[in-house]
């Protein structure tokens, strides 16, 4: 009561709880007045792009934020010899559409246009690859100028291999990308055709399609025993594909299923009754837009979730050996309904998995070893799902997953530190050497990476 009536005196100001200041560079110049080391920037000092991964990879509770997508130019684009410069916090979107303007595209398709090319080669950044090409965006990185953490300028080039391993899926722990260049191409023509089949019957082609050069997505529907098979192959004619069917595509994946299903978990009290409609809408959208509209496409227009902000969607990844797949995705259906029987709790989208090729181009490459499936489950209900994330982990755990560190959900330190092992001990020592003071090292990241 004293307490509360000194206070109100106006003598005894309680001390104010503030989060991190939030820094919004636009141009280098700024960059560097942010981070060198006479500045009196709030510490550590975490970049942000897109804001799209599930973990707290790109956050802090104090310090600073250092917002980067007002630093988003594009530099160059260089159609003689297949490259592109531009600023870190340019988003993938508009990437790709300056790209198609001078018949250009990126390597592989990249899902949600959000995220910025920063982001995208900071953390593992992933989509369906066709043939044996990196899986990742930065496998494409050609060279790159980073802000070190004392505020120092840092070029790096294809030269210098081990360097830009290291920087590839480096979660801005080593110093802040500012200018990328990557390698592009000219837009190829790929078919795209579907299929629809049971869990077990794709447990038994899975393992030929990671095998093969034929790029594909899927998406797993536990309780209704289906997959959906998006396979992509360049046998197509050039030039014979269509916008509109992706776009449309991408408007009914990442903007009506998720508020149609919101909605539903809202309005409908019965969950038998919500989850029947809700995997009917999910399968109507597979066979009718995705199976029979898309037929052809290329990287430029294939990308989706142009309007997704993951506002509506909740998401954990973790990453699969291919070779045991076949085994996992039937784990995986048994694990989806038994959790449905013990918590009441389940997913309402489709889980969603992508081929990684072995990929030895970047230090903490999830792939480094062999060939991955990334399998990411997602979901518009918040109530159980952060207790469903610790049991996909566990579940993930047993059967060998590779955390994500961008996006696997309660994720343990101890499992990142065994599984990338070595890898993680260079990494950590090079982080040191470039960031003694830790000014860019948040207590998230601190728990493997210090
Ligand atoms: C619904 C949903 C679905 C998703 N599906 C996929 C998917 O299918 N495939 C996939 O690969 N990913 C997926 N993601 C994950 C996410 O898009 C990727 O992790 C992406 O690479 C993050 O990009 P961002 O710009 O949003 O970066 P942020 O999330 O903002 O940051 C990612 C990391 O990079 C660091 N960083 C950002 N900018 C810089 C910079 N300029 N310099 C140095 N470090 C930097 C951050 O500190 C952080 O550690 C999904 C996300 C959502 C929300």
């Amino acid at each position: 009561m004293l307490a509360t009536n000194l206070r109100k005196s106006g003598r005894f100001a309680s001390p104010r709880l503030v989060g991190p200041a939030e820094l919004r560079p636009t141009s280098l110049n700024d960059l560097k007045r942010y981070l060198e080391k006479e500045s009196r920037t709030a510490l550590p000092v975490r970049p942000l792009g897109g804001a799209s991964s599930a973990t707290d990879c790109n956050r802090t509770n104090a310090g600073s934020i250092l917002h980067m997508t007002g630093v988003d130019r594009v530099i160059r684009v260089d159609a003689a010899n297949f490259t592109v410069t531009v600023e870190a916090g340019l988003q993938l979107q508009t990437l790709v559409e300056t790209l198609a303007e001078d018949g250009l595209e990126l390597v592989g398709s990249f899902d949600l246009q959000g995220r910025t090319v920063g982001g995208a080669i900071a953390a593992p950044c992933f989509g369906p690859c066709i043939g044996s090409a990196g899986s990742y965006f930065s496998s494409h990185v050609v060279a790159m100028k980073v802000i070190t953490a004392n505020g120092k300028i840092m070029n790096i080039d294809a030269s210098q291999k081990n360097l830009l391993a290291a920087f590839r899926m480096s979660f801005g722990l080593l110093g802040i990308i500012y200018e990328v260049t990557l390698r592009v191409r000219p837009i190829r023509t790929f078919s795209a055709s579907h299929r629809r089949v049971t869990v077990d019957k794709f447990a038994t082609i899975v393992n030929t399609l990671s095998l093969s050069d034929v790029g594909f997505k899927f998406y797993l529907m536990p309780y209704r025993d289906r997959v959906y098979l998006d396979l992509r192959r360049y046998d197509a004619d050039p030039g014979n594909s269509y916008a509109t069917p992706w776009k449309l595509k991408d408007w009914g994946e990442s903007t009506v299923l998720p508020h149609v299903f919101k909605s539903l978990n809202r309005i409908v009290p019965i969950d038998s009754v919500k989850y029947r409609l809700i995997d009917n809408i999910s399968e109507a959208t597979q066979g009718l837009v995705n199976s029979r509209l898309v037929q052809n496409g290329t990287n430029a227009m294939s990308q989706s979730g142009r309007r997704h902000n993951g506002r509506h969607t909740f998401y954990s990844s973790w990453c699969f050996p291919a070779a045991n797949f076949s085994m996992i995705a039937l784990a995986y259906k048994e694990f989806c309904v038994s959790m449905l029987e013990r918590s009441r709790y389940r997913c309402d989208l489709p889980a969603v998995g992508y081929r990684l090729n072995r990929d030895a181009g970047s230090l903490l490459s999830p792939s480094f070893d062999e060939t991955m499936i990334a399998l990411t489950s997602a979901s518009t209900q918040s109530r159980g799902w952060e207790d469903f994330v610790i049991d996909l982990a566990e579940f993930a755990e047993k059967w060998g997953g590779i955390p994500i560190i961008s996006q696997s959900r309660a994720l343990r330190a101890a499992h990142v530190i065994q599984t990338y092992s070595s890898r993680l001990d260079i990494f950590r020592r090079l982080r040191r050497q470039l960031d003694p003071e830790d000014r860019l090292l948040s207590p998230f990241l601190a728990q493997f990476a210090q």
